[in-house]
């Protein structure tokens, strides 16, 4: 028994009503064009399921045979996103990714040096997609003069606030707030975020909007490009769906960023690279193999012993193979960059007067 079970019990009839009438309302109707430049060649990159969570539903990753951009087809609506985020970040999913947030300082302050030779004292920084606004607390120890703000869709940034990581936490969609904070901010941050969004180019429109002339805009997301997404299929763990909704190429980005008058001063690989990719994928396969399945999304009664005992053995059985993935990421992150291997880069842009 474990203490998230009376928890699980008073969410499951919410749940299993808002699944009764199915899960296809939970999508916009499928697009014939990429939602990148317009061009109508599309095939399918990736078909799946939720591997994280195990909510149902069925998701199609696209790739536009023009630009190479990566989107979900059909998206997900508002009322969809609602349905598979609640409970990940927040609720249910809380603690599990505290402990798990908690403990990336290193990566934290790695993505804060990057502005240092660009920016050293920025009078105010603004973290679109701060969550609990871990980042923003780290950072400071780098930046000490700095104002760090934060953005965040989820009640997570008005902790991040109480708790003094940020100075000010703004709750909200950025497109929306965008305006009142215009020309406020010397640097910009989103850190796997855009590729949560349903609109990027409105995003990164917003981005230049608050920052002030001069301004650095720093975005980390996925590859799509990397060669474990193509090695791992459905496993690697960066496709995330059904929660990333675009992963755009490198060149992309770029492009629509000189597009909205900025000019990329860094371009990092190796720096941003998570090295998990053979060990997430090892993890997900043996959780769909033996899923936990005491979840409020799913039927009925919690799992038997025989259940629990099959998902014990099964982690036990695989828990070499998941050591030596994960030593072997280690081993492989090193050269990850040169090989095409990183799962995700880092763009420093400047915004032009
Ligand atoms: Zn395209």
């Amino acid at each position: 028994m474990t203490s998230t079970e009376p928890l699980i019990a008073a969410l499951r009839p919410g749940y299993q009503a808002e699944l009764a009438d199915g899960t296809d309302r939970f999508f916009h109707p499928r697009r014939t064009d990429c939602p990148w430049c317009g061009a109508t060649r599309l095939r399918v990159r990736l078909r799946t399921t939720d591997l994280l969570q195990h909510k149902p539903g069925r998701f199609v990753l696209d790739q536009c045979q023009e630009c190479a951009h990566v989107f979900q087809n059909p998206r997900l609506n508002d009322t969809g996103l609602a349905f598979y985020y609640r409970d990940f970040y927040d609720g249910l999913g809380e603690q599990r990714l505290a402990g798990l947030f908690g403990t990336r300082a290193a990566v934290y302050r790695g993505r804060a040096r990057s502005v240092l030779p660009f920016a050293a004292a920025p009078g105010r920084w603004l973290d679109v997609g701060t969550g609990h606004g871990h980042f923003c607390g780290t950072a400071r120890e780098l930046f000490k003069d700095t104002e760090f703000d934060g953005l965040d869709l989820s009640a997570g940034v008005e902790l991040g606030e109480r708790e003094g990581r940020l100075a000010h936490g703004y709750r909200g969609s950025f497109p929306e707030l965008a305006p009142e904070l215009a020309g406020r901010y010397d640097v910009l941050s989103m850190f796997h975020y855009l590729e949560h969004s349903a609109d990027p180019a409105r995003e990164l429109a917003a981005a230049r909007q608050a920052l002030r002339p001069g301004g650095l805009l720093l975005i980390e997301v996925p590859d799509p490009q990397s060669r474990y997404a193509r090695l791992l299929g459905r496993w690697w763990l960066p496709w995330l769906q059904p929660q990333h909704l675009h992963l755009a190429p490198p060149a992309n980005l770029r492009a629509r960023l000189g597009e909205l008058g900025f000019t990329v001063v860094l371009e990092q690989h190796r720096e941003p690279h998570d090295p998990l990719d053979l060990l997430a994928a090892g993890w997900l396969a043996l959780d769909a193999l033996a899923p936990r399945e005491n979840a409020p999304w799913l039927p009925g009664t919690p799992p038997g012993r025989l259940r629990r005992l099959l998902r014990t053995a099964v982690f036990l059985a695989g828990a070499p193979a998941l050591l030596v993935a994960a030593l072997l990421d280690r081993l492989l992150a090193r050269g990850a960059g040169r090989f095409g291997f990183s799962n995700a880069y880092r763009v420093l842009a400047r915004k032009e007067a």
